[in-house]
């Protein structure tokens, strides 16, 4: 089925649905982070945030999403400036306290998170951090590109002294001691997001596992799934394993918010809505 455009009607059973419900699963993608504020795709943000970028032909964050034709003077300088800005300097957002809201009748332990978002914004905005599932990793830890070892670190103290050592003009960085590089092996780093095989997600199954354990535990329960701004860029992250977990728990319902793809499947659909449009509006209206 498709997504809808706003319907009275159709908020009307989503929030029924929600305040039946005992347990609440939040599911955000790239459509989230967008809603709160950084979009990917914004070129006045790009040009504020990181000036000096255009002149080597960038115009938007998503264009450095994947890019490794780098000089590391510029890779630092860039990335440096990238993950502190989403990662670190975004202050907290409404439309993550109006997500948080829609759980305000049931425990916070019946409630957890999982999104594709490397940010930490649900853990910044109040989300408890024990229960939060971030499969595709974290902006705020490195880790060897061989990699040598599982071991993951965090970097903020050292994007401190790259973005201070980096020349706004150009965004590169001038000190070359300060390019991270592996404690053991020596080699390059990056910071520890799935981009191929290389990806570390030890760190990360904990809470994976405790997904799995929370799911367990909710089954038999009336919930629901609100799932944000999942599209099909990596749709085996967040979406299709929603619409697999409601497939497999027959008293769950899923809220699927999207700009573009709110559609549903047909056989989910006395058990899903699609919501079309933007994601803070709908959010509001579910209150
Ligand atoms: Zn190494």
């Amino acid at each position: 089925m498709n997504g809808h455009d706003f319907v009275p009607q159709l908020i009307s059973t989503a929030k029924a649905w929600l305040e039946e419900s005992e347990f609440i699963l939040f599911s955000a993608g790239a459509g989230m982070t967008a809603a709160a504020g950084i979009n990917y795709a914004d070129t006045a943000l790009f040009k504020r945030e990181y000036p000096a970028m255009l002149q080597y032909g960038f115009n938007a964050q998503y264009e450095l999403i994947g890019f490794d034709n780098w000089t590391p003077d510029l890779q630092w300088g860039y990335w440096a400036a990238h993950v502190n800005f989403v990662r670190f300097k975004w202050p907290q957002t409404e439309v993550y306290q109006q997500f948080h809201q829609l759980a305000a009748h049931i425990d916070n332990e019946n409630t957890f998170v999982m999104t594709s978002n490397v940010d930490a914004m649900f853990e910044r905005n109040g989300f408890d951090a024990n229960r939060i599932y971030t499969p595709q990793g974290d902006y705020a830890l490195l880790q060897c590109t061989t990699p040598c070892t599982d071991d993951v670190w965090p970097w903020k103290a050292q994007i401190d002294k790259i973005i201070a050592a980096t020349d706004p003009k150009t965004q590169r960085l001038l000190d070359n001691s300060l390019i991270p590089c592996c404690p053991n092996c020596g080699g390059t780093v990056f910071p520890n997001v799935r981009s191929d095989a290389s990806f570390i997600d030890a760190h990360l199954l904990p809470n994976g596992r405790g997904l799995e354990k929370w799911l367990n535990r909710a089954k038999d329960k009336k919930g629901v799934i609100i799932e944000v701004g999942a599209g099909f860029n990596t749709p085996s992250v967040i979406r299709w394993p929603n619409e697999h977990i409601i497939c497999s728990m027959p008293d769950w319902k899923l809220l699927r918010i999207n700009f573009t793809h709110a559609d549903v499947p047909d056989n989910l659909s006395k058990r899903a809505i699609g919501f079309k449009g933007n994601a803070a509006n709908i959010i509001q209206n579910l209150q």
